[in-house]
């Protein structure tokens, strides 16, 4: 569909898909109200007995449902529709939605019948949708179809179908207060709207440019962290292959506390470069993910799952903790970059592995079903406390239990978890109970084509 957006004074915020949407809800609407005023007149012919022309306001709702079943057919069938097209349609339904409504006020009492308020419907959208000059034309059209079709009646041209007994048709003086009453709350009405929009337009014009910086500026400051991280790794590595020469060729001819000095460096950068080579994978992610075409591939996840889980298990043991995997159904192929689901599925089977005491067990799940690839990975460890459960997506955070049992983490790997799961129109929740276990779900849409 054609989503081109219009920038001009006329539609500010207007595209043809929210265009489509309005004209597909008018649809909707206008056969509540054709059905609405059927079910009217039929009630008002049993319940008081009027001699308005029935049969000719019936042919009238006719034609008005057959106009709108051709909308509708119109609309299904030129989904790619300019969008001068679109408002040159909704002008046309507009236009025809005010004649037919004259002509049925005309049929069921004109003046005496309290429907002519209904013109404000067509007011009011007009406002909504059109600028200030569009809105008074409207507003104009509306004033000068309700004038002539009082005026034609009062002067003959036209006969008068009575609702009541005393009609006020040609009463010069309720034809007078009621037409200066109409006209003021016509235009008053498209005022109060097209000044309302307007304020709306201007507001959501400022709040759109300010997001546009504001994402610009989180692109930036992605790419200073990109900048500083890749600048900081070359001497942070140069210090710890420092560290690890001295440590394995002079280990001998130092102290044992120097040796203990030296090691604990040595973590300590390890630690650094892991955090460093976290934060160029989530700056990475940001600045990259909107270029969605970059390096994608057709991506068997499964493949991937299984053989992420193979290298894992060697872990696992280390801690006497078994890993059961089961996969059900044929996954098709994904559209993406293997390392992105690599990631995924290390980060959170790593994460089981650490946060499971010895002896416990994870089991992994995937399946394919419904045009989703959903995976669920839990464990039998420390669990997550209920006040943690939503921060443990948010950059850095790590809770106070976790700590405790894995001294070292950089707090970054769910959030790079949660950031490409997005990326691919998926999404992540956790369920655990503290020192029960935790599982984590993810849903990852399937397009097949
Ligand atoms: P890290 O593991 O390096 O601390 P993560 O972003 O991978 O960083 O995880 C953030 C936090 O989420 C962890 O510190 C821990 O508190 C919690 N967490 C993640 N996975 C688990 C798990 N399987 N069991 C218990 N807690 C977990």
């Amino acid at each position: 569909m054609n989503q081109e957006p219009v920038n001009s004074d006329r539609f500010p915020f207007l595209n043809v898909g929210f265009l489509q949407s309005r004209l597909s809800w008018s649809i909707h609407l206008r056969y509540i109200a054709a059905g609405g005023f059927f079910l009217g007149t039929i009630l008002t012919k049993h319940l008081f007995n009027l001699h308005v022309p029935f049969s000719k306001i019936w042919m009238v709702l006719a034609f008005l449902v057959f106009l709108n079943t051709l909308y509708y057919i119109i609309l299904k069938l030129f989904k790619d529709i300019s969008l001068s097209n679109e408002i040159i349609f909704l002008h046309f339904q507009i236009i025809i939605d005010l004649t037919l409504l004259t002509i049925l006020l005309h049929y069921s009492g004109s003046i005496d019948n309290p429907i002519f308020f209904f013109y404000a419907f067509h007011v009011v959208i007009s406002s909504i949708l059109f600028s200030k000059v569009v809105a008074l034309l409207y507003s104009t059209f509306v004033v000068v179809q309700f004038t002539a079709l009082i005026f034609f009646e009062y002067t003959g041209v036209i006969p008068h179908y009575p609702l009541y007994r005393e009609s006020f048709y040609n009463n010069p003086l309720y034809i007078y207060l009621l037409l200066a009453v109409f006209i003021i709350t016509v235009y008053v009405t498209a005022y109060i709207c097209t000044t309302l929009m307007h304020l709306y337009r201007e507001s959501k014009r400022k709040i759109d440019h300010l997001n546009e910086q504001l994402i610009e500026a989180d692109r930036v400051k992605s790419n200073f962290f990109r900048f500083t991280s890749h600048e900081l790794k070359s001497p942070i590595i140069s210090i710890k292959t420092s560290i690890d020469g001295i440590l394995g060729k002079f280990r001998d001819e130092l102290d044992a506390r120097a040796v203990d000095l030296l090691y604990r460096a040595s973590l300590r950068a390890e630690q650094m470069l892991n955090i460093l080579k976290e934060l160029l994978e989530l700056s990475r992610n940001r600045s990259f993910s909107k270029d969605e075409s970059k390096g994608l591939e057709k991506v068997d996840v499964t493949h991937i799952l299984k053989r992420v889980v193979a290298q894992e298990t060697e872990n696992a043991e280390q801690k006497s903790i078994t890993i059961n995997s089961s996969i059900h159904g044929l996954v098709p192929l994904i559209q993406g970059r293997n390392e992105d689901f690599e990631k995924i599925f290390r980060n959170l089977i790593n994460n089981a592995i650490r946060y499971t005491p010895k002896g416990g067990s994870i089991n992994i799940f995937a399946e394919y079903a419904s045009f989703n690839f959903n995976i669920r990975i839990e464990d039998t460890g420390i669990g997550i406390a209920d006040k943690d459960q939503q921060k443990i997506f948010d950059e850095f955070y790590r809770s106070e239990n976790a700590k405790k049992i894995e001294k070292f983490g950089t707090g970054l790997g769910l959030s790079l978890v949660k950031q490409l799961v997005e990326n691919y129109g998926g999404s992540i929740r956790v369920e655990s109970a503290l020192n029960k276990g935790t599982k984590f779900f993810i849903i990852i849409p399937v397009k097949v084509h």
